[in-house]
């Protein structure tokens, strides 16, 4: 079988009854050419090994073997393994569907090697799986890639600038060793059923990671620091033991706000903290 000889994805999913679960954050997308710009968007992946969470009936991964890819494949729905299974067929020896909970699977045990991961993700597990993801101790992580769908709110958060209301914590923890941008911006009306918000695809890859940074400490100030977004950092760090010494010594003015503060100067105070 080709991937020609599959059905249309809308036949799939009456063929085997898939309606969608608003529970498991289920909005399909059927537009083969939007599902291969964002097979694209990582670049070739021919011969590359992907991880796929939800494929639900497997539009995406449609696109993303159709683009050379072997793909494993986490879903959480029963009901979407017979259509997955199709699609094995069709690709054979180069789709691999675990059935499971995305949230309880460490990837590390599905790869050997490097892996880059797309997904158009359930939206209640989306940012605790791309914060897991994101806070790795190994750096550079065992993924090469992570390019994802998000609530555009949410992904503006992810690639926001300093001096902009979408930056904070998320933003931080997204470029202080990782490169992020906004891919593409999806219509809600290019999902089945449409969800209430716009959504974008984020792309992010590792970049180097600072010298003697503890993640944990960089995520205490940031927490601090944004916790009282409104506040001068004199007042918002005060209960961060060091914090207000450091301020001093890297020449950065207690009365700032946190969201004037660039990613760098973050690292720079948890490096004098770490
Ligand atoms: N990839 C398909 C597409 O683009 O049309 C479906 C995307 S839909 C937004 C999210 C998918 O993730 C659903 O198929 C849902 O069943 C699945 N899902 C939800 N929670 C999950 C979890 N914790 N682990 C794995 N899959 C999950």
């Amino acid at each position: 079988m080709t991937t020609s000889a599959l059905p249309p994805l809308r036949e799939v999913i009456a063929r085997h009854g898939l309606s969608a679960s608003k529970a498991l954050g289920q909005n399909f997308l059927f537009d083969e050419q939007l599902l291969d710009r964002i097979a694209g968007v990582p670049g070739s992946l021919e011969g590359r090994h992907v991880l796929e969470i939800g494929p639900g009936p497997g539009g995406l991964t449609r696109a993303l073997l159709r683009a050379g890819a072997h793909v494993t494949a986490i879903e959480m729905d029963r009901r979407c393994m017979p259509a997955l299974a199709e699609v094995e067929e069709a690709f054979s020896g180069r789709l691999r569907v675990i059935q499971g909970d995305a949230l309880k699977i460490d990837p590390a045990t599905l790869f050997a090697g490097p892996y880059a991961v797309v997904a158009n993700l359930p939206y209640n597990v989306g940012t605790a799986l791309f914060t897991g993801w994101l806070s790795g101790e190994a750096w550079p992580p065992q993924w090469t890639s992570l390019t994802l769908m998000f609530q555009e709110e949410v992904a503006r958060r992810i690639v926001a600038a300093p001096d902009t209301s979408a930056y904070g914590r998320l933003s931080v923890l997204s470029q202080w060793r990782s490169n992020a941008k906004l891919a593409m911006k999806v219509h809600r009306s290019a999902f089945t059923p449409p969800p209430k918000v716009m959504s974008a695809i984020v792309h992010v890859e590792p970049a180097a990671a600072p010298a003697g940074v503890s993640m944990r400490v960089l995520e205490r100030v940031t927490e601090a620091a944004f916790g009282q977004r409104r506040k001068m950092l004199r007042q918002s760090l005060k209960g961060l033991p060091g914090a207000l010494h450091a301020l001093e010594e890297l020449a950065i003015d207690p009365q700032r706000r946190a969201e004037t503060l660039r990613v760098a100067e973050f690292v720079a105070i948890a490096q004098l903290l770490s």
